[in-house]
Order: C-alpha cells, then sequence, then structure tokens
C-alpha cells in the first residue's frame, strides 16, 4: 500500500497521524523465521521511502491476522517496536454493510467501555461508516487517542501517551 500510494502516505503524515507497519505483503501463514524478518524490514523500508524519511515511521507494528508468532515478537523487541493489538472488531472485512460496521463497532465499545478499535481503511464500508462512528463517538463522549511514540522513528523507544478510547 505504501509503495502504491506514497502521496496518500505524506497526507496522512502531513495531517499529523502516527504512522507503524504490518508487513510488507501481508502473509497469514507460517514463514520461516528468515522471511517473516524480511517482511517486517521490508514493511518497514516501503513506508519509510514513502514519506521521504524512514525516522518518520512510528515504532510500531500489528501483524497480520492477528496472529502473533513468538520469534518474530522477540526480533520486533530486538528493533524497539511495540507490537499492538486490538480490544475489539467492527468486521469491517466481512461483507456487510456501512450501517451494520457501524452497529458493531458502537454495541462492542459500549459493552466493553473502551479500548482498540480495529478498523480497515481498505474498506470501502468502513470509510462510509467513519465519519458517522466518529460524530457517535463524539456525542457518546468516548476521547480518542492518537497515540505517538515517546521518540519519533523506528529505532527509537516506542512508549506511548493515553489509552485508546477511553470514555471521558
Ligand atoms: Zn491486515
Amino acid at each position: 500500500m505504501a509503495d502504491s500510494y506514497p502521496p496518500l502516505l505524506r497526507r496522512i503524515r502531513d495531517e499529523g497521524h502516527s504512522i507503524g507497519t504490518h508487513t510488507q505483503d501481508h502473509p497469514l501463514k507460517t514463514l520461516s523465521v528468515e522471511r517473516m524478518k524480511r517482511e517486517i524490514d521490508d514493511g518497514i523500508e516501503s513506508v519509510g521511502r514513502a514519506l521521504g524519511n524512514p525516522s518518520e515511521v512510528a515504532p510500531f507494528f500489528r501483524f497480520p491476522g492477528l496472529i502473533h508468532p513468538v520469534p518474530a515478537e522477540d526480533y520486533l523487541a530486538s528493533k524497539r517496536i511495540m507490537v499492538w493489538s486490538v480490544d475489539l472488531v467492527a468486521d469491517d472485512w466481512r461483507r456487510i454493510s456501512p450501517d451494520q460496521v457501524l452497529k458493531r463497532a458502537l454495541i462492542r465499545l459500549e459493552k466493553r467501555g473502551r479500548g482498540i478499535l480495529l478498523l480497515h481503511d481498505i474498506q470501502r464500508r468502513t470509510t462510509l461508516a467513519l465519519p458517522r462512528l466518529l460524530a457517535a463517538l463524539k456525542a457518546q463522549n468516548y476521547h480518542v487517542v492518537h497515540v505517538v511514540p515517546a521518540a519519533s522513528g523506528v529505532g527509537d523507544s516506542g512508549q506511548l501517551m493515553g489509552e485508546v478510547g477511553s470514555r471521558l
């Protein structure tokens, strides 16, 4: 995605967002340790290249399919990259309507009270649901948090501020 849409990545950066990575080719099955390392490194390199500055890649990573192989976790830790998972999903990769994405996100968030909500920006249903989701979160007094590295860039320590989605 970074290789295909570098201007979009720069726009996301310019609008103030942190950009982490998610592997180069999004492999979902078990890989050799060497291949895993390459997937991680290539993903970081692609995002750094798209941004025009490798130090602007946030030291944040999410595993494809939320599968966390221990050797890959160890490798990320050795690079001081923080691994993120999720607390709830809105099933936005399934064939459901934008309304259903919105409904599932809000119901599950309500049940839990707060948490990291997984959404996929490549899904049209998600982009259609997002303005209403953000408006609903605001109306219900949720606090949407932007997580930033304590010092910017891969290789620096990835400490964070704040709590995602906690209610005021
Ligand atoms: Zn993914």
